[in-house]
């Protein structure tokens, strides 16, 4: 239906979310329309020179490319927390269109969906919570644990601690691990590898907990904590639960 909203209107530009359900639609939308996508982008497209141009980053970070979308129809999905929200203005026209879908449209059709854990997803999450080597031991993530707990967050981990087999693969943020853009991601005993950065880099707040004052998370980070994380983090678990209790 979105496909043929778009073919309805002459729609140039079709956004979606780089989330798991923009991942799922976006590229069908795109074989219906015969259109290019650029997926996971951190940028909308702009007009230069009479050219519609996008930038995204590529080579984990390393690089920026800008693109031309030539396309009758252009499909991109931009990660969520990239794009700052426009200011409210006037109402925009809402136009009713007649679309119908077929039984054909229909490939496969889920008949049940199971819930397999309660837990917070990575990379829906809103709130990531990440331990690194500087937490010495798998039998200490119960600190990151319990902080993302109280938040409602998701934890996630650094390479360097899932090759060590403390945390599982699915955990893994970076260039070779999951790629996350949560509101707030709080990195602990972190140091901030480029390979860890492609993952994370693009999170709208990123909270670093190291005791390196020079480590480089603290050059990517909009708050910092220079401080041991085994008195840091159980001072603001508590600090938070404290807070939460108080407003209830
Ligand atoms: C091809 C390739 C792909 C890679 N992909 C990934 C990837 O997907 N994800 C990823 O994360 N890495 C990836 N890496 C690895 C990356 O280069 C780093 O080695 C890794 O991110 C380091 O993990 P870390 O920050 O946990 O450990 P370290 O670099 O050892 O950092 C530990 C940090 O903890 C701090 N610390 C120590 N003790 C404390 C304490 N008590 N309190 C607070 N802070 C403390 C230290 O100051 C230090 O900054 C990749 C590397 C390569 C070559």
């Amino acid at each position: 239906m979105i496909a043929q909203a778009a073919k309805e209107l002459g729609t140039k530009i079709i956004v979606f979310s780089a989330s798991s359900v923009g991942g799922v639609i976006a590229p069908r939308v795109a074989v219906k329309l015969n259109a290019g996508i650029l997926s996971d982008t951190n940028a909308l497209p702009k007009i230069e020179n009479g050219q519609i141009v996008l930038n995204k980053s590529v080579f984990s970070g390393k690089a920026n490319a800008t693109f031309t979308l030539t396309g009758e129809f252009n499909v991109i999905s931009v990660r969520p927390n990239t794009v700052k929200p426009a200011e409210i203005g006037a109402p925009v026209p809402v136009e009713t269109l007649n679309l119908s879908a077929q039984d054909t449209d229909f490939r496969a059709i889920a008949e049940a969906i199971l819930k397999t854990s309660d837990k917070v997803s990575l990379t829906e999450a809103d709130i990531v919570v990440s331990g690194g080597r500087g937490l010495k031991g798998p039998e200490n993530f119960y600190l990151v644990e319990e902080l993302a707990e109280v938040l409602g967050a998701a934890v996630g981990a650094s390479r360097a601690v899932v090759d060590a087999g403390w945390r599982p693969h699915s955990q893994q943020v970076g260039q070779t691990g999951k790629t996350v853009s949560p509101t707030m991601y709080i990195a602990i005993g972190i140091s901030g590898a480029i390979q860890h950065l492609a993952g994370m880099g693009t999170s709208k707040v990123i909270v670093a907990i190291n005791k390196d004052p020079e480590a480089p998370i603290f050059k990517v980070a909009d708050y910092g904590i220079v401080g041991d994380a085994f008195e840091v983090v159980p001072a603001l678990t508590k600090a938070i639960k404290a807070y939460k209790q108080k407003i209830g």
